[in-house]
Order: structure tokens, then C-alpha cells, then sequence
């Protein structure tokens, strides 16, 4: 499973890095082209266009609990 580390675009239009750190943590750049929400439990995008923004975010393959 996939596990979210970092929640981030950057907006291509004013250049603002934004980051959503908690599921409830919805973030709009500046210019309010693009925004993120989230944070570690899922990664929800807005934006005007999907060009509007670069990619930032962070996930890490994790391995189902181990059963011993
Ligand atoms: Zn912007």
C-alpha cells in the first residue's frame, strides 16, 4: 500500500508551494488557481487546469503488517 509522506504541489502561475498536513487541512495558493487537501490520509487536488500545477508530493510503498 501506498503511504503518504508529503501532500504538496507547486502553482505553475505564482510559483506558491503549498502543502496540506492535515486530513482537514484544505490549502489554496495565492493566486487560487490550484489547491490541496488531505494531508496524510488522501491526496485531493483542485485546480483550474492540470496543467496549472507541478506535482510535489511524496508516497512511500509500505508493506502490509507483517504477520508473525
Ligand atoms: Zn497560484
Amino acid at each position: 500500500m501506498q503511504k503518504i509522506i508529503r501532500n504538496a504541489i507547486k502553482c505553475k502561475r505564482c510559483g506558491e508551494v503549498i502543502e496540506s498536513k492535515d486530513c482537514h487541512d484544505f490549502v489554496q495558493c495565492r493566486c487560487g488557481a490550484c489547491a490541496v487537501d488531505g494531508g496524510h490520509d488522501y491526496l485531493r487536488r483542485c485546480y483550474l487546469g492540470e496543467d496549472s500545477y507541478i506535482e510535489l508530493s511524496e508516497t512511500v510503498e509500505v508493506a502490509e503488517e507483517e504477520k508473525k
